[in-house]
This record gives C-alpha cells, structure tokens and sequence, in this order.
C-alpha cells in the first residue's frame, strides 16, 4: 500500500469559490436546516481547534448521500467525510469544500444475528465493542479504546491491542460520491479494502455506510474484563484532552523497530511547547491542544518534531493524523524553531 499524503485536503475556506459553495447549497437546499454554509468544523474533532467548512451537511440516509453527490459534482468542491473527528486537524483557516456528516439516526443502527454483527457508519467504536461483548462475542474488544466511528474505523484500519478493523471486518458498503457515480452504493469485501497499516483503498469520495463483523462466540464476564483492562491501560498510558491519538505512524520494519514515541521521546521533543500546543508529557506521540488553542500550533509542532526526529535519528516520521485545510507545504510563519 502506498504512503498517504500528510496534508489529505489542502483547500483553505479562503481558497473557495463562492459562486461553488452556492451552487453545492443550491442542490442540498433539499436538505434544509441540515446544510449550513460555513458551519463550524473544527469543534466537530476531539483536538477542538480549527475554523469552519464552506459547506456542512449532515446526510440521515443514503438517499441524502445522492443529494450531496450532485452538489459535489454541480460545484467541483472536494467533499470530506467526517466521522467521530478522532482522526483529524482541521486549519484555523477552515477546509474550503463540503463536510459531511453521518447522522446516527440513520447510520446508527447495530444489528446482531449470531456472530455476524452489522453496524452502520456512524455507530461509535467503543459502543460496539461493548455491545458485541454484552451479546456474548469475542474480536472487537480492543475497539472500546479507540474513539472513532465504525466508518472512520474502517477507512483507518484502526487498531489496538494487538488487532484491527481487517481481523474481523467481512465486508462493508461503500457509496461513491465520485463524478456521475451518484452515490452509487457497492459492497467492499475485506479483500477490495486493500487494508495496511492504517491504510485502506477507501479514497475521499468514498461514504462507509456500513459494515458487516464476524466474530466469535466469547465469554461475556472474560469480554468485560478486557474491556476493564484495556479502558484502565489507556487511563495509565495516554493522556486525555484536546487530542487526535497518536500523530505519526509506526516506521515501517519489524516489530522490534522503534515506535514514533520512542523516537519523537529520544529526540528530546517531549514536554516540548509551540503556542498553545504542546507533545504530551505522558506520551509523546501524542500532541495535545490548549482549551481555545489553534490547530495552525499543533500543526507547527508536529512538523518540529518530525524535523528532531529526522535530525537526530535520520527517520522520517508521517502522520497518522488526517490534516485538513493546509497548504502541502507547512508553514512555521517566521517563528523561531
Ligand atoms: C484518545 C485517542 C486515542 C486513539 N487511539 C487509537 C488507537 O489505538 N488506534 C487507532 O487506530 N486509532 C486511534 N485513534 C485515532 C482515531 O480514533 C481512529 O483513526 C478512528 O478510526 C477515526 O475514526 P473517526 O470516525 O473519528 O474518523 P475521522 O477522524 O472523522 O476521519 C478519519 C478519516 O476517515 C474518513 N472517514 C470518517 N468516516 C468515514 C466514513 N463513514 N466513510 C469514509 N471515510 C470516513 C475521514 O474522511 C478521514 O479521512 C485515537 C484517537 C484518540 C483521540
């Protein structure tokens, strides 16, 4: 599988052309209330810092998914699915393209015959994990650590513990929002999904509407003391706060390679600051945000540390974390480093 881009969507709200953001809400107008040109994104992701989408949308069924296929395609605005924002920096200065959200009254149902278990795009992660444990069954344990959504988990190949979305996911559907695909809906075996190291083959014009698990039948008490191991293990090792989780991926290699944290650690980069963002003192791979900081900080920091971790170890370091709204090229506006 190929290195993803650091920088997924580099266009700012300034960068957007007005007569495209009318053109998108004209054909979501369907939709009412639930479009909002220059709505707020940033405070839609757990770091809670960034600016607004030209447009924001909130689909309540895949017939919605249609509507926002047309105004992509009536606009040529690039569209960003978000799901629990666990995963994302979006700029101070906004994403300049359409946000789409899932609603969970349509995109939250889990059902469960047996050991397949079917859960819709919107369901949360550690949600799951609980109820497939409650029902009984084993393999998605490790996912009550992991505070996405099923289709950001299945877009991320998010892990833990020792497993992934690819050990259980069986196949899920997948909408295109792609030109004169309208939406269309296809089901992905895990095959089609082309799943690496938090990688997958699901691109930005692709909604996650649901996905099918088979797992194992378990014992329930065995299930919720793993539940209770990995919730306290979190609670010990990673901090809480403004965050998105680990920034930078693993460097490729075995195993025994050293972990982004240890590299970024070794690099002399923990406790290190940058405005009102800061690399966690308990782990530093993660960078958390001050209540009221800026996105455009984390960002800046991110990109010191991976220039410490090269100086010092020769290691480039990408991040995990999906950047939203940046130019290709970071910038650290003339402040010292
Ligand atoms: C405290 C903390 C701990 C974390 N620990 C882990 C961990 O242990 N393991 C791990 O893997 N991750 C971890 N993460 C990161 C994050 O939770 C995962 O990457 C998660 O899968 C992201 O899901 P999301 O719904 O929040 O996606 P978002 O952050 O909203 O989006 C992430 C990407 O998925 C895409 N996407 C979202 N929803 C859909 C959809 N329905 N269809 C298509 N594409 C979609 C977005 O466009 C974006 O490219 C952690 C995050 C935090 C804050």
């Amino acid at each position: 599988m190929g290195e993803q881009p650091d920088v997924e969507l580099s266009v700012s709200l300034g960068a957007a052309d007005p007569d495209a953001v009318r053109a998108a809400c004209q054909a979501l107008a369907p939709l009412g209330t639930w479009v909002a040109a220059g709505g707020e994104l940033g405070p839609k992701t757990t770091y809670r810092v960034g600016g607004r989408a030209a447009v924001l949308v909130t689909a309540r069924s895949e017939a919605d998914l249609v509507l926002v296929a047309a105004a992509a395609e009536a606009s040529r605005l690039p569209v960003l699915v978000v799901g629990r924002g666990s995963n994302l920096l979006v700029a101070d200065g906004g994403f300049g393209g359409i946000a789409l959200l899932l609603d969970p009254a349509g995109f939250g149902a889990v059902t469960i015959d047996s050991s397949t278990v079917r859960a819709g795009g919107a369901v949360a992660l550690p949600t799951l994990a609980r109820q497939t444990v409650d029902a009984g069954l084993t393999g998605l344990e490790w996912a009550v650590g992991v505070p996405g959504s099923v289709g950001g988990g299945v877009r991320m190949n998010a892990g833990g513990h020792g497993s992934d979305i690819a050990h259980s996911l069986r196949h899920c559907r997948v909408a295109d929002l792609g030109l004169r695909r309208g939406a269309q809906v296809e089901q992905w075996g895990v095959l089609d999904l082309r799943y690496g190291y938090r990688t997958s083959a699901i691109g930005l014009r692709h909604v996650v509407v649901d996905a099918e698990f088979a797992l194992l039948p378990g014992d329930r008490d065995a299930g919720r003391e793993t539940i209770r191991d990995i919730v306290r293990w979190r609670r010990e090792h990673q901090p809480g706060g403004q965050n998105a989780g680990s920034v930078f991926t693993n460097p490729p290699g075995e195993p025994s390679a050293d972990s982004a944290g240890w590299l970024i650690e070794t690099a002399g980069c923990k406790g290190r600051r940058w405005g009102s963002a800061m690399v966690s003192p308990k782990h530093a791979n993660f960078i958390q945000s001050d209540s009221g900081g800026s996105a455009d900080d984390v960002r800046a920091l991110m990109e010191l540390v991976r220039i410490e971790v090269d100086r010092v170890h020769g290691i480039t370091l990408h991040t995990e974390v999906r950047l939203i709204g940046f130019p290709p090229q970071p910038s650290m506006s003339g402040r010292d480093l």
